[in-house]
């Protein structure tokens, strides 16, 4: 009972730590807000969406490229879409993400054009040092020829 008495004049004596809305904590330096996506970047690989475990991405194939969509709604913060991006055309923002009412009131779309590739880059086998030897070299025989 003393204890329990201690205890409510030290929280009486502190007094309130919970912020009065719309008063809000800091955020740290490193905090991860909302996906951004950076169009020109972006190939439409869908990379990030196979990695996003919670669905808030997805990229649709359209007429002339893709489509890239994100739901902050569904995004759990986790920063693997940023991570996995192999044009690193993904980043976090800063800030906290603004209070939304309906469901899928932040989500947002992208156009993606279908990037060509330059012409004249043949595709061939991994050089030799890579590989290791010439024999690992996937489809490739002793003498060049192919397998
Ligand atoms: S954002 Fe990155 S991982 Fe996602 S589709 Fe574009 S290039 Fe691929
Ligand atoms: S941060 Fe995580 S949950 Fe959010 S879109 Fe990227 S992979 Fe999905």
């Amino acid at each position: 009972m003393k204890s329990i008495l201690r205890l409510l004049m030290q929280n009486l004596r502190d007094g309130s730590i919970t912020l009065p809305y719309p008063e809000r904590p800091a955020i740290q330096s490193n905090f991860r807000g909302m996906v951004q996506n950076e169009p020109e970047e972006c190939t439409g690989c869908g990379l990030c969406a196979y990695v996003c475990t919670s669905s808030a991405i997805t990229v649709l194939r359209v007429l002339d490229g893709f489509q890239w969509n994100y739901d902050p709604g569904q995004c759990t913060f986790c920063a693997r879409c940023t991570q996995r991006c192999p044009k690193h055309a993904l980043t976090m923002e800063g800030t906290r993400p603004p209070v939304y009412q309906l469901r899928g009131a932040l989500r947002q779309s992208h156009d993606v054009k279908k990037k060509k590739k330059p012409a004249g880059t043949p595709i061939g086998p991994l050089p030799i040092e890579a590989a290791g030897s010439k024999d690992m070299v996937a489809g490739i025989g002793e003498q060049g020829e192919v397998r």
